[in-house]
């Protein structure tokens, strides 16, 4: 038999990890509803072509990371999984046509994302983001809105020292003198590149600002800046999102070299970054404007705004916190224990533990029946391992229609009524929870 393993890349989420995410998911989703961003769900893969115009074909993603999907000898349609989730809302946006509803659509998701990058600690072929995009505003009060809510979210979950970077990209009217200047400025100093910055030169030069190739910090660090070159409605936009925010009470940094290189990306640029943590520069999350996406997906012209935060960076970050002497956030391990466990003293009676613990669940307990023929010993030292609270143990008392009740962290014991149990083990399980 061979020994199959995790595809490269990616991980399984054992009990205590996937706990973690949901309770991530679970903040992310209350948060989201409590701004009025409304859940929406799309496939995990659309037809490729969705990605290549939405993420455009010249970036990293679409060209070198996208898990494209072998169509079978009877189709001709290609697939890709879903690199990100703003390329296939925006698609759900004009195929429903929600331009008709209130605008802007608040929408939010949460979901996996694949890229075929190479595998390191905190990159992963299959990774999980919270989204949230609103598309029909052209800001910039909803920038504000959307930069304080990923803000917001770090704080809930516990994530500390987290970092707004901003920046304006401009839009078709600046970026085209920028980016002459921009080639200019490399051109002249072709030589210094490496030969991936020479080959972004020709296709993507904005990019360039954001290689995290050592030898450009230096080149890229006099480079021109967008910022200097907005045309005069840019520039209000960006003005005003800064004072939207500074309103917020959000301390956000300019970063002149953070860009997202695609010709109807537009205006607004963040990504969080959480500060001091050292090794590496990976954002925590990120978004932007994208004010062309929709017209370029077959709609017509609407602004849009949105972010990706990644799940399991954040993870990552609460775990180092937690490690560190900090706060572990909602990323505490841990697997809430069964509230009481139901054992008995005859082995062979299954059916009984089987029916009195589905009749406390029916009643809203969280509650698991020993269904091991084992002694009552035994099954008495599992409940105490599982962390349960209390046992409930059938005996004979039973055909009284009395069992006997055990609190396992005390370790008292007494009779009670079948007819009571179910009260009597909420009672006890709000009384442990508050003590
Ligand atoms: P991006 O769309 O590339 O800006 O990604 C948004 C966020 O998703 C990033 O800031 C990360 O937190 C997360 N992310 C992106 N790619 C990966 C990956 N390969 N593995 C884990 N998280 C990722």
């Amino acid at each position: 038999m061979p020994t199959f393993r995790a595809p490269r890349g990616t991980r399984d989420l054992l009990p205590d990890d996937a706990a973690r995410f949901l309770r991530l998911a679970a903040v992310a989703r209350d948060l989201a509803d409590r701004y009025g961003y409304q859940p929406i769900e799309t496939p995990i893969f659309e037809q490729a072509a969705v990605f290549e115009r939405g993420i455009g074909e010249v970036t990293d993603v679409v060209e070198k990371e996208l898990f494209r999907i072998a169509p079978r000898t009877d189709e001709s349609e290609s697939w890709a999984l879903r690199p990100e989730p703003t390329a296939g809302i925006v698609r759900a946006y004009v195929q429903h046509g929600m331009q008709t509803w209130p605008q802007p659509v608040r929408l939010t998701t949460i979901g996996p994302m694949f890229r075929y990058d190479r595998p390191q600690a905190g990159r992963y072929r299959q990774f999980w983001q919270f989204d949230v995009e609103a598309i029909g505003d052209p800001g910039p009060a909803i920038d504000a809105e959307i930069i304080e809510l990923g803000a917001r979210f770090y704080a809930e979950v516990g994530v500390e020292g987290v970092e707004v970077l901003l920046n304006s990209i401009g839009d078709p009217a600046c970026r085209p003198s920028y980016l002459a200047a921009l080639v200019d400025y490399y051109r002249a100093r072709a030589d210094a590149l490496p030969p991936t910055e020479r080959h972004r030169l020709e296709r993507n030069p904005l990019r360039i600002l954001d290689s995290k190739d050592p030898q450009m910090a230096a080149i890229n660090a006099v480079a021109p800046r967008i910022v200097d070159h907005l045309c005069a409605a840019c520039a209000g936009h960006f003005a005003a999102v800064r004072s939207h925010l500074d309103a917020l009470r959000i301390r956000h940094r300019i970063e002149p070299g953070l860009v997202r290189g695609l010709d109807y990306y537009s205006r607004t640029a963040f990504e969080f970054y959480v500060t001091g943590r050292e090794g590496q520069q990976q954002a925590l999350g990120g978004g932007g404007r994208y004010d062309g996406l929709v017209e370029l997906l077959g709609g017509k012209p609407t602004p849009g705004i949105g972010f990706g935060l990644g799940l399991d960076r954040i993870a990552l970050v609460l775990g180092e916190q937690a490690e560190s002497g900090g706060a572990p956030g909602v990323g505490a391990p841990g697997v809430a224990a069964p509230d009481v466990v139901v054992v008995s003293a005859d082995p062979n009676d299954t059916v009984g533990r089987l029916v009195v613990a589905t009749d406390l669940r029916a009643a809203g307990l969280r509650a698991r029946a020993d269904v091991g023929r084992r002694k009552l010993g035994r099954q008495l030292e599992a409940a105490g391992r599982d962390g349960a609270h209390f046992a409930v143990i059938l005996g004979d008392e039973l055909a009284a229609g009395q069992v006997q009740l055990r609190d396992l962290e005390a370790g008292t014991q007494r009779t009670v009524a079948m007819s009571d149990l179910a009260r009597e083990l909420k009672r006890g399980a709000s009384q442990h929870k508050h003590g």
